[in-house]
């Protein structure tokens, strides 16, 4: 008997692509969503839309109650200890952004970012940026090559001058688990921030935010089966009000008058403007769906498709894998092929993988690669779906041998 996702029915837009004759495997760059996340995004349009926080009337005090029901939900969800410790924003690169301009004022000349050589651009741009506006030092933590922050290079780059400590729990390139609550306690003990970046993290196991301890972290509720539009910025409640209010509009402020203004604390004095109301709402309905799952079921499905990912990808000689990838993808290259070419077959025959330098360029240039591709696996991925990959990679190689 074949794997199969006993999910898969519930994600139409899975449906959809079988219809139109396209494997998804690209589910890293987004996901696809389940019926009853269509269901809330449909209702609440449907239903008599209206904006939150502002008006008395009923359409208006029900879109603020369900939006506000997202913020209880997501709290529970990270197990934050309080609902005022969830900000929601436009997705993971705006919450990065938000820090690294709601955080800019704490530091000095000569004081040192910390991130890893894996991470996504929008965790590494903006503490570069910020480096740059402040004569900061961005210090680059080197990885093993599985792809794991080597410990002892970490023990001796994390020191008085760090003030921040910026990491990714799970690469999208390398797919390792970063060992980040070692890290996490050591940069706390020279009295620096940390960040985690929980973009893919989230999806593949459910985050626990005082046992990690962390003072901030950052996911995307596109990439965790839900709308896109919508970001959650996690901060612990002293952190929290250590930010700078980063964007001036409507809701933030407390008293304005035509030359100063005061402005209310977080999490709504970081909510300027009007939020994706309909986003954040079916968030909740996504946050929903996740957890009536079975958490154990869906990790053992994922973790026994990855393992037959790896298997089948070792059949192809000459396929190096970039790292050794412990979840939900794997990059690859292959000996004598350009990946833009394979690439261009295996789209040519309806295998949706992404290539390139996945947002990741100087990790990939330290690896010596100019792209790669990517397949990564949703909790709705089949067995079906890699024979129908490793069949187009047959095809494909063949035609570029
Ligand atoms: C996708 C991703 C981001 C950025 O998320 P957006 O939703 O595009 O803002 C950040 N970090 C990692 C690790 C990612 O995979």
């Amino acid at each position: 008997m074949p794997l199969i996702s006993p999910w898969r029915a519930d994600f139409p837009g899975l449906r959809a692509l079988d219809a139109d004759g396209q494997t998804y495997l690209d589910s890293a760059a987004t996901a696809q969503k389940p019926q009853a996340v269509l269901d809330a995004l449909l209702a609440y349009y449907a239903g008599g839309a209206a904006n939150v926080h502002r008006a008395q009337h009923l359409p208006g005090e029900r879109a603020t109650r369900a939006f506000e029901a997202t913020r209880d939900q997501a709290a529970r969800w990270l197990n934050a200890t309080s609902r005022d410790e969830i900000v929601f924003t436009r997705g993971a690169t705006e919450s990065l952004n938000l820090l690294a301009y709601g955080l800019e004022h704490l530091f000095e000349a000569g004081d040192e970012i910390l991130i890893s050589a894996a991470e996504h651009h929008a965790n590494m741009l903006p503490w570069q940026q910020l480096a740059a506006r402040k004569s900061l030092k961005l210090v680059i933590l080197p990885l093993t090559p599985a792809g794991d922050i080597d410990p002892q290079a970490a023990a001796t780059l994390i020191g008085p001058r760090t003030r921040l400590l910026a990491l990714s729990q799970l690469s999208n390139v390398l797919g390792r688990w970063q060992d980040v609550q070692p890290l996490i306690r050591q940069a706390q003990q020279h009295g620096a921030l940390t960040l985690m970046d929980g973009a893919q993290a989230v999806v593949h196991g459910r985050q626990d935010m005082q046992a990690l301890g962390c003072d901030f972290y950052v996911c995307s509720s596109h990439k965790l089966y839900g709308p896109d539009g919508v970001g959650l910025l996690y901060g612990r409640r002293d952190a929290l009000q250590r930010l700078r209010h980063w964007q001036f509009g409507g809701e933030m402020v407390q008293q304005a008058d035509y030359h100063t203004s005061t402005f209310r604390p977080a999490p709504l004095g970081l909510e300027a403007g009007t939020p994706t109301v309909s986003g954040v709402i079916s968030l909740g309905a996504t946050l929903d769906y996740l957890e009536r799952l079975d958490g154990d079921a869906v990790a053992r499905h994922e973790a026994t498709l990855h393992r037959m990912l790896l298997a089948g990808l070792g059949n192809f000689p000459g396929l190096r894998l970039l790292g050794e990838p412990q979840a939900a993808l794997a990059c690859f290259t292959v000996e004598g092929v350009h990946s833009g070419d394979l690439a261009h077959l295996l789209t040519e025959q309806g295998i949706a993988v992404r290539s390139g330098h996945h947002c990741a360029m100087p990790l990939l240039q330290r690896l010596g690669v100019a792209g790669a591709i990517r397949v990564s696996l949703g909790l709705y991925n089949d067995e079906a779906d890699l024979q129908r990959l490793f069949a187009a990679l047959d095809k494909a190689l063949e035609l570029l041998r």
